[in-house]
């Protein structure tokens, strides 16, 4: 059986030109980039030439791009040096629908003596701005919002928070994991200081990512010891991985313009038809406001993790919006931040598709999963025929913290 993937939120494929372009240097150019001699110095231009692909994907300068090991390390550099090169201010802004990359650094630093303001969204999962303004003070530190939300797909209006962040004199960083490579952006036509990407989600391989830091932004370095990346980060670079890392952004500009017609058309059609097929569905996030590749669906009393069983008996990978914390299923701290009601809280797929979709992988999901809801809805406790309505309105049993 064929794997039907559509889970490119979580992790990507690697690019098989990323992949040709990273074996060399785990074969015979295996040098390391700071050595005197030829052999290792060589590499340094691959690795030049692989900043220079990873900043023409974001208008960027070559010298603003900081090579790190994960997404993750990016968003924590990128709020524990604003944190440090401000140490008169405590206050962080952030967002409650944050990849935990973010949220839970932040909650971190707010049990460790800072004030941390996390802003709500509306229905859509969307940001208002004057909420972003109304929560700076004159201690804010950062102000750390994502540019595309991983769950629902929705896009914040970064750009104006960091042109407001600006005339206040507030750094401003975004987690551009979901958002680079998806949408188009020229970093000299905004006023973002600092901006993180990931390569696992761009179809280069795991364990190398960005972070993009303008040039003139007071910085200080997260990991402290050798002179690499110009001393803003400590460690032998991870050269064959960075060298993938730009081949795969090069790719991604290259697709930007089909990623937002033919993918966009295929999550479209997706969409649509199983809201459509399926009663009782709707759409977790902004209409509009959207990346191209990703839909969040929510199927009234089911639950995601039983469609996920199915779907994946089917061959198809698809992701919930639901986490097992503390031993109960839990929605996820975005449904949830979103406000989302609970009969439909809980049976949240998140569909997110790639260049390598095809036509073929919509058909096996509308094939799939109408029959996979109306199969559980029969099973279903809580099913509409089964409950009568004022217990469907009564609080969600299994939400008790
Ligand atoms: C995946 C992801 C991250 C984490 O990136 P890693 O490279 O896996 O550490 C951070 N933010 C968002 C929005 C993501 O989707």
């Amino acid at each position: 059986m064929k794997t039907v993937y559509l889970d490119n939120n979580a992790t990507t494929s690697v690019a098989p030109e990323a992949l040709d372009a990273m074996l060399p240097f785990l074969r015979q150019r295996y040098g390391n980039p700071s050595s005197m001699h030829a052999f290792g110095g060589l590499v340094a231009r691959d690795l030049q030439r692989a900043r220079e692909q990873a900043a023409a994907l974001i208008g960027a300068d070559p010298s603003e791009i900081l090579f790190t090991s994960c997404g993750t390390e990016s968003d924590s550099t990128a709020i524990r040096s604003a944190l440090e090169v401000n140490p008169g201010r405590r206050h962080i802004v952030t967002t409650r629908v944050e990849h935990p990359a973010v949220l839970t650094l932040c909650q971190w630093l707010g049990d460790h003596g800072y004030k941390v303001t996390e802003l709500p969204v509306d229905g859509n999962g969307m940001l208002d701005l004057a909420e972003v303004e109304r929560a700076v003070k004159a201690d804010t530190a950062i102000v750390s919002v994502m540019w595309a939300n991983n769950e629902t797909g929705v896009l914040f209006p970064v750009e104006r928070i960091a042109e407001m962040c600006r005339e206040r004199g507030i750094l401003f960083h975004t987690d551009a994991v979901q958002a680079v490579g998806k949408i188009p952006m020229d970093m000299r036509r905004n006023r973002i200081d600092m901006l993180s990407f990931s390569g696992h989600k761009l179809h280069a391989p795991k364990g190398v990512a960005v972070l993009y830091v303008r040039r003139g932004t007071r910085f200080a370095p997260f990991l402290i010891g050798g002179h690499q990346e110009h001393g803003r980060r400590a460690g032998t670079e991870n050269v064959a991985s960075i060298v993938a890392l730009g081949r795969a952004c090069e790719l991604a500009a290259q697709g930007l313009e089909a990623e937002n017609t033919r993918v966009r058309a295929l999550r479209d059609r997706l969409e649509a038809e199983l809201l459509r097929r399926i009663p009782d569905a709707r759409l977790n996030g902004h209409p509009r406001a959207r990346l191209p590749n990703t839909t969040n669906l929510s199927f009234e009393f089911v639950e995601g993790e039983a469609i996920l069983l199915h779907l994946d008996q089917a061959g198809i990978c698809a992701s919930s919006g639901s986490a097992c914390t503390s031993g109960s299923l839990e929605p996820s701290h975005v449904l949830r931040a979103m406000g989302v009601p609970f009969t439909f809280a809980h049976g949240s797929v998140r569909l997110s598709l790639s260049r390598y979709s095809t036509d073929a992988d919509v058909d096996a999901v509308l094939a799939a999963l109408p029959p996979i809801i109306e199969r559980l809805r029969a099973i279903s406790p809580f099913s509409r025929t089964r409950m009568p309505s004022a217990a469907r309105l009564a609080p969600d049993p299994a939400h008790k913290h």
